[in-house]
């Protein structure tokens, strides 16, 4: 595990429980869902009946992406059928084209889901080099790197929109 922090780090208490948890993006009690309601702002890099694949609006990682399914729903086990089938052929494909990438590794998959009411999972290119990026701590050395550039992230973007359209 490599950090982006200078050590020694200390441990801390876990915060008190929050049980129920507070709704997510476009549950019912919870803020409005930005994917539905401003889809045309919402960075869409390429869609089908199942899925949509988001640009993020900032990230310090060349080709980071997010893949939701078009309805909401909160597990695998909630996805209908044709997500559930759909879902490893798009994976695929997604992949493919940031390993289209100058400057990829390798990309790896995450799924947290606490953010909104959408299944999603993140995809996130190591950059070539980066050995001690390798492995979970990718996502906090993402936060500590500087941010690209709205330009930066449009560009790479459209690269993988017009992979993604093969
Ligand atoms: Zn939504």
């Amino acid at each position: 595990m490599s950090l982006p922090y200078a050590e020694p780090l200390t441990v801390r208490e876990p915060c008190e429980l929050v049980v129920p948890e507070p709704p997510r993006r476009g549950e019912p009690g919870g803020d409005v869902c930005g994917a539905c309601e401003w889809s045309d702002r919402a960075q869409t890099l390429w869609s089908d009946e199942q899925w949509r694949l988001h640009s993020p609006g900032q990230t310090s990682l060349r080709g980071a992406v997010w893949l939701a399914s078009t309805v909401h729903v909160d597990s695998f086990a909630d996805l209908p059928p044709e997500h559930q089938a759909s879902f490893g052929p798009v994976c695929a494909r997604v992949d493919r084209a940031l390993m289209s990438l100058d400057g990829v590794a390798r990309v790896y998959l995450y799924r947290w889901g606490d953010g909104g009411a959408h299944f999603h999972v993140w995809f996130m290119p190591r950059p070539i080099g980066r050995l001690d990026m390798m492995g979970h701590m990718l996502p906090v050395w993402e936060d500590t790197m500087p941010p690209l550039s709205r330009a930066e992230i449009d560009a790479v973007g459209a690269e993988i929109s017009s992979t993604m359209a093969i």
